[in-house]
């Protein structure tokens, strides 16, 4: 074996993971419908004001009166907490809270290199913290999930910053065996997948089953996901370890590998190849990817997410892989932009740019023409800004390793195939429940 599979951070990382990896079986389908999928029943507007506490723990024997009194005299201060509701937008939130729309509009500034505002989804949280006197707004709070929240801070008069929480938490083995009757879709809704997690395994077998003509009732179908806790809650984020399909005379495989690919049973890759570039012939980088670029005029930290490749506006920009076009927008810093996710773990961004010619929810093609290059939003002048996001955190769209459509290399064949017998050895039990079947 290769020893430097050994030392790799990733596979410790994952050696810890199955270390400590529990084995759930969910034999109730409501069980998990109510965990995980319905994370907010009570998504609605509350209003919080953080309560006053006494100065110091030790100060037991505190009156009613001197508490109101102390109260008093404490400046504290106020906060508000607004869950997002169907149909809300960052403007009327922002009026909710009487916050005017410039400060918003600093908010969307800091937000640029990130984005995080423009996928507000109900069920998120939005904690605002402001000055008692002033009401002046000091620190925003979005939380996606208890693994994943971002802090806008203000750093002067007229600008925030802000700092991305991501905790990996711990993860949570789940086996989800069951019969197909009807579609393989409703089937795999109904034993508990969710939407995307469906989507993600229609993905990955793309060029090996037509789901829709193949599959038929009585076929069978195992998956093996990984749930993410984090102090011992489900935080609603997954990732598929495992499928096998049973679809009469033919099975069908796909394992995640520690490289974060997936491959059948024999080693060869399931994922499709990425291009390097989102264009064609050749253009001059005017800005590289820098996650500790410092701004040039305030010294803070600015990271620069992406690579600035200048080109004239009407440049034809393409699809770097095959995936689904999941964000179109128009933002007051990032211009028209458009983000792509091409199976579990990659996403790209294209920014800037003067034309987008696909729709939301479009699937497209590796190569196909998506948009042409523009000079929107804060911009310098005509150039594209371009993003390769793997598992949540951009990377440098230059050098990342990205799939190659290719086998398990040699040296680490033998690894693969520890981690498919692990899965498999699930797959197996005997005591082998079946769900929604
Ligand atoms: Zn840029």
């Amino acid at each position: 074996m290769n020893a430097t599979w050994k030392t790799s951070p990733e596979q410790k990382r994952k050696q810890r993971r199955r270390r400590f990896l529990l084995l759930i079986i969910f034999v109730v389908l409501g069980l998990t419908g109510s965990f995980l999928f319905n994370s907010s029943p009570e998504a609605k507007f509350v209003d919080v004001h953080r309560s006053p506490q006494p100065e110091k723990a030790a100060n037991t024997s505190i009156t009613k009166t001197s508490l109101k009194n102390a109260t008093q005299k404490t400046v504290s201060d106020q906060i508000y907490q607004r869950v997002i509701r169907p149909g809300d937008n960052l403007s009327t939130i922002f009026d909710s809270v009487e916050i005017g729309q410039n400060v918003m509009v600093q908010i969307l500034s800091a937000d640029e290199s990130l984005l995080a505002l423009d996928i507000l989804q109900p069920g998120n949280r939005l904690t605002f913290t402001c000055d008692e006197k002033t009401h002046q707004l000091l620190k925003m709070e979005l939380s996606f999930h208890p693994a994943h929240q971002v802090v806008y801070y203000r750093v002067d008069e007229n600008s925030f910053d802000y700092e991305e929480n991501i905790l990996s938490g711990t993860w949570a083995s789940q086996l989800i065996d069951a019969e197909i009757s009807g579609s393989f879709y409703g089937s795999a809704m109904l034993a508990g997948l969710s939407e995307q997690e469906v989507g993600n395994i229609s993905y990955l077998f793309k060029n090996k089953i037509n789901f829709s003509r193949d599959m038929r009732s009585g076929d069978r179908f195992q998956v093996v996901r990984s749930l993410q806790l984090v102090d011992g809650k489900l935080t609603g984020q997954s990732q598929i370890e495992g499928v096998r399909i049973f679809s009469r005379n033919h099975s069908y495989t796909a394992f995640l590998f520690e490289d974060g690919n997936y491959y059948d049973e024999h080693g060869e890759s399931l994922a499709r190849a990425f291009q390097r570039y989102p264009y064609k012939g050749r253009f001059r980088i005017s800005s590289a990817f820098n996650p500790a670029r410092r701004h040039p005029v305030s010294g803070r930290i600015s990271p620069h997410k992406g690579v600035d490749f200048v080109m004239p506006i009407g440049t034809p920009i393409y699809a770097t892989g095959d995936g689904e076009v999941v964000r179109v927008k128009n933002h007051p810093f990032a211009g028209k932009y458009l983000e792509i996710k091409h199976d579990g773990r990659y996403v790209t961004r294209y920014l800037h740019l003067s034309r987008i010619t696909v729709k939301r929810g479009q699937k497209i093609k590796r190569g196909e023409r998506i948009a042409l290059s523009g000079n929107t939003g804060r911009s310098t002048g005509p150039h594209l800004h371009y993003e390769l996001h793997i598992k949540g955190r951009a990377v440098n769209p230059i050098t990342a390793k990205i799939p190659m459509a290719k086998s398990i290399p040699k040296n680490s064949f033998k690894t693969f195939q520890q981690q498919v017998a692990e899965l498999r050895s699930l797959m197996d039990r005997p005591d082998n429940t079946f769900i929604g079947a």
